[in-house]
């Protein structure tokens, strides 16, 4: 029987087999890697990826097209965990594990973000995005799409944009041009927030009103002369500062409080 995709679950098949293949080559596949695919759906990327691997773990939400891939896969090489990938522990898979996916929109920067929580385990993680979310992962200060995703993204990976996907790639046709991201987690020398939950309090409060001045956004954690031993201009906005000074904010409030 014919699957009835759900908008619920993001449900925008891949049917293109030219975007396929180009997919495939951009996460290269060997024998031996730890490969997890979150949301195989019609198994357009789990296909090509298990004749290149030795087994293939997969994350479906969708109970029918669990039972489709049970069918159709052998369950030596196909390891299916029917699940919501939002509440599903990636460490327990072990590393350093490679993720992939077609990931669903409607989902996706929770998602990310849940990645990046357990970033320690990953070695890599190439996923299809809204090219308009990649545009964000990947953008600098002072440029539109920067935001509290760049920030708190790039101070856990370095991500690389690699291709734009077309609509009519997709059966429904999305509204949406896509795009593909490769993000590879820092080594932890490099992670040096004291404390990553204060710099994501920081990070908020910094983007929480697009117009305000640090000075008025980060009242709560920095007066005029907090910012003057930060050498930070109290008067400009949050999308003027890199990561690495939301790093050094977070750290100076840490020093403080300890
Ligand atoms: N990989 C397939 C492809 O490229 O044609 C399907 C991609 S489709 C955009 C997203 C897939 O993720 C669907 O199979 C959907 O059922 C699944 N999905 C949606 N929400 C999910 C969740 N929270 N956890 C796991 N899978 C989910």
């Amino acid at each position: 029987m014919k699957h009835v995709p759900r908008r619920r679950f993001g449900q925008n098949f891949l049917v293109d087999k030219g975007v396929i293949a180009r997919i495939i080559a951009a996460i290269d596949p060997r024998p031996g890697d730890n490969l997890v695919e979150i949301g195989p759906g019609l198994a357009a990327l789990t296909e090509p990826l298990l004749a290149r691997l030795d087994h293939l773990h997969v994350v479906e939400i969708d109970r029918d097209l669990v039972a489709r891939l049970r069918e159709r896969f052998p369950s030596e090489t196909l390891i299916i965990h029917g699940a919501d990938a939002l509440r599903f522990d990636f460490s327990a898979l072990g590393g350093p594990l490679r993720v992939v996916g077609n990931l669903p929109y409607n989902i996706s920067t929770p998602l990310l973000f849940h990645l990046a929580s357990c970033a320690g385990t990953l070695r890599d993680i190439t996923v299809m995005l809204q090219k308009e979310v990649v545009d964000r992962l990947v953008a600098h200060a002072g440029e539109e799409a920067y935001g509290r995703l760049s920030v708190m993204l790039q101070y856990r990976f370095r991500p690389e944009k690699l291709f734009d996907v077309p609509a009519g790639a997709f059966r429904p046709v999305p509204q949406v041009t896509s795009a593909i991201v490769r993000l590879v987690p820092r080594p932890a020398a490099e992670l040096n927030a004291q404390d990553e939950k204060l710099l994501a309090a920081v990070v908020s409060a910094a983007f929480g009103q697009r117009r305000k001045t640090l000075r008025n956004a980060l009242a709560k954690y920095l007066d005029d002369g907090a910012f003057a031993e930060l050498g930070i201009d109290p008067g400009e906005r949050g999308e003027r500062l890199a990561p690495a000074d939301y790093v050094r904010i977070a750290n100076y409030c840490a020093a403080r409080t300890a």
